[in-house]
């Protein structure tokens, strides 16, 4: 299997069709701070067998750079326990 770089998974349509669907959901608004401003969608977690644009919308967040860079600094080990919180307790698994 040919190994694609994440930020090269990003640019795929599938992934862009998502996030638009996300950030219109969310009124593109970070959920965190309210703020509308360099918008990112943040996955609140990763599964190594997941494409970017396969997880549910559930798992799935509009967050600002600054919000997302507070998330994305969680260590590894407490993101893997909060992807099988979601996959033990998460309704869409
Ligand atoms: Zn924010």
């Amino acid at each position: 299997m040919k190994f694609t770089p994440y930020s090269e998974k990003l640019m795929n349509p599938k992934w862009k069709r998502k996030k638009t669907k996300i950030l219109k959901r969310d009124d593109c608004t970070c959920q965190h701070c309210g703020d509308t401003e360099s918008l990112q969608v943040h996955h609140r977690y990763y599964r190594d067998d997941t494409e970017p644009w396969d997880y549910p919308d559930t798992v799935l967040i509009t967050l600002c750079a600054d919000c997302h860079r507070v998330e994305s600094d969680l260590p590894r080990g407490i993101r893997a326990l909060m992807g099988l919180a979601y996959s033990v307790y998460g309704r869409e698994f």
